[in-house]
């Protein structure tokens, strides 16, 4: 059933908490965030319908999708998204912003599936900065900013913020001062993990080991710490993240799991 979201309040679900090679329980990354003004999907797996679907979100109350970048695991459902789309017969253009290389990627993926003509909903692709910070929204009841960061290719974070929270999104990042600036104060920082810090030469220079997280989240003064992007299947390997990132944050630190769910009323928060 579809959460009620009134003005002022902040929703806020893991849709995928895991990495490119999605487990039983944590699909690739991917969010979606509730506000007055409607909803807003962050990446877009494979199952996004579906996905939505499942929360009684019909595709006519998604107000955006946005694409933190172009890789596979963050990217790979917008065709079938648009398909879905057409086939609900939705007449309204899909809003999509990304990083002009994701919006490059989108394109070609429209073009090779032949989703073009008119049977299908036009998609109004808005540029996102990957060079700095950006307000890509700010109206009574919802705020999203975005900077760029440090991946292997163009790439986004992202903050939402109501009256009731704030929550930033570092999508797949090594650490670095723009996420830090970005979550300042938020409630929760979703952060990426690639693993333990041990292993750090396993996981590409694009990720940020659990220790590194931490201390994002510690600089950044949040009120809570949650580690995204997991591609560890071994539990140990995950506890060890977790306590890993509880030492240098100083407090306690959350796993991401598929269905996490936060509601922040714009009359108190009514859920962490
Ligand atoms: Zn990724
Ligand atoms: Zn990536």
């Amino acid at each position: 059933m579809l959460v009620s979201v009134t003005p002022g309040d902040l929703v806020v679900e893991i849709l995928g908490a895991g990495s490119g090679y999605p487990t039983s329980s944590r699909d690739t990354s991917s969010l979606l965030v509730g506000a007055a003004e409607g909803w807003t999907a962050i990446e877009c797996p494979g199952s996004i319908v579906h996905k939505l679907e499942a929360r009684g979100l019909s595709m006519d109350l998604l107000r955006r999708l946005i694409l933190t970048h172009k890789h596979i695991d963050h990217v790979y459902g917008v065709p079938h998204l648009v398909h879905a789309m057409g086939i609900e017969g939705r007449v309204e253009e899909i809003n999509l912003l990304a990083p002009a290389q994701t919006l490059a990627t989108v394109a070609e993926m429209v073009a090779v599936h032949e989703l073009t003509d008119d049977w299908y909903p036009a998609i109004r692709l808005t540029e996102i900065s990957a060079a700095g910070q950006s307000e890509l929204l700010r109206v009574p009841s919802l705020r999203i900013t975005a900077t760029g960061v440090a991946h292997t290719c163009d790439t986004i974070a992202l903050r939402f913020e109501t009256e009731a929270a704030a929550v930033c999104y570092s999508s797949d990042t090594r650490p670095c001062a723009s996420v830090t600036r970005l979550a300042t104060g938020a409630d929760i920082l979703l952060h990426d993990c690639g693993g333990p810090h041990r292993l750090r030469e396993a996981f590409s220079g694009g990720h940020s080991s659990a220790r590194e997280a931490g201390i994002v989240a510690a600089e950044a003064g949040v009120r809570k710490l949650v580690l995204m992007h997991l591609g560890a299947r071994d539990e140990n390997i995950l506890k060890e993240c977790q306590l890993e990132a509880q030492a240098t944050f100083g407090r306690p630190v959350d796993l991401a799991m598929d269905g996490m769910r936060w509601i922040f009323s714009g009359g108190g928060k009514r859920g962490a």
